[in-house]
C-alpha cells in the first residue's frame, strides 16, 4: 500500500485497507508499509534476558502514538468477527487492550500462573529462553469467540499453549496477530492445527 510513509500515512492506508477487506474472509497484510514502520520501530537488545538472545524491544513503537495506532489497525484488520481479544502477559495485555476498544469487543488476561483469582485453567510450556506456566479465567471464556495477540511469535509455546488454554477453558481462537515474527524459530508450525497466524512483520 504505502512504502515509507510517515504513521499517519500508514495508519490512514491501514485503515482504508480494513475498510476494503471488510466481508472478506483475506487476513493477508497487504501492507508492506506497515512492516517496514513496525521495523524501525524495534529495537535490538543483545544478550537480553540471557546470553545468546537477541531481545526485539517493542517500546519504541509503544512511544510513538501514530504509529502504535498503526499497528494496532493493522492487527484489527485481520481479527475477523470475535467476541474478545486475549492478550499475553504482559506486552500482549498493551496491545489486546488497545485491540479491544478499537473492535469493540471484551478482553481477556492470559497471565502468569498465580495471578488470576479461581475459577482458571493452568498449563506449562517451553520458552527460547527457559520455561513457563500460565492460565486463563475460565469463567468469561465459554463460547467465546477469541483473537489471540501478543507482541512476539517465538518459538510458538506460549502462543500454542494459551490456544489449548482458551479451548480448555470453552473458548475458540479464531485468529492469531502479533506484531513481529522470528521466522527462523518457527513458531508458525506449532500452530498449523491450532488458528491462522498473522504478524504485522516477519524476520
Ligand atoms: P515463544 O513461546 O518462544 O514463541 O515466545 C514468545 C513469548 O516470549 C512472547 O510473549 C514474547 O514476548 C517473548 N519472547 C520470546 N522471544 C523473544 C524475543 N527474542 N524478544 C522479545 N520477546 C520475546
Amino acid at each position: 500500500m504505502i512504502a515509507t510513509g510517515s504513521p499517519a500515512d500508514a495508519a490512514a492506508a491501514v485503515i482504508a485497507d480494513r475498510r476494503a477487506a471488510e466481508g472478506s474472509a483475506d487476513t493477508r497484510l497487504a501492507d508492506t508499509g506497515l512492516a517496514d514502520l513496525v521495523a524501525r520501530r524495534l529495537r535490538d537488545v543483545p544478550d537480553f534476558p540471557q546470553p545468546g538472545i537477541v531481545f526485539k524491544d517493542i517500546t519504541p513503537l509503544l512511544a510513538d502514538g501514530a504509529a502504535f495506532a498503526a499497528a494496532v489497525a493493522g492487527l484489527a484488520r485481520i481479527a475477523g468477527d470475535v467476541d474478545v481479544v486475549a492478550g499475553i502477559e504482559a506486552r500482549g495485555f498493551l496491545l489486546a487492550g488497545a485491540l479491544a476498544c478499537e473492535l469493540g469487543c471484551g478482553l481477556v488476561p492470559v497471565r502468569k500462573a498465580g495471578k488470576l483469582p479461581p475459577p482458571t485453567v493452568r498449563q506449562a510450556y517451553a520458552l527460547e529462553y527457559g520455561t513457563a506456566e500460565i492460565e486463563v479465567p475460565v469463567q468469561v471464556l465459554a463460547g467465546a469467540r477469541v483473537f489471540l495477540v501478543d507482541d512476539v511469535l517465538a518459538t510458538g509455546g506460549t502462543l500454542r499453549a494459551s490456544t489449548d488454554l482458551v479451548q480448555r477453558a470453552g473458548g475458540r481462537v479464531e485468529r492469531i496477530g502479533v506484531l513481529l515474527e522470528l521466522g527462523f524459530l518457527n513458531g508458525r508450525s506449532v500452530l498449523a492445527d491450532a488458528a491462522p497466524v498473522t504478524a504485522l512483520l516477519t524476520i
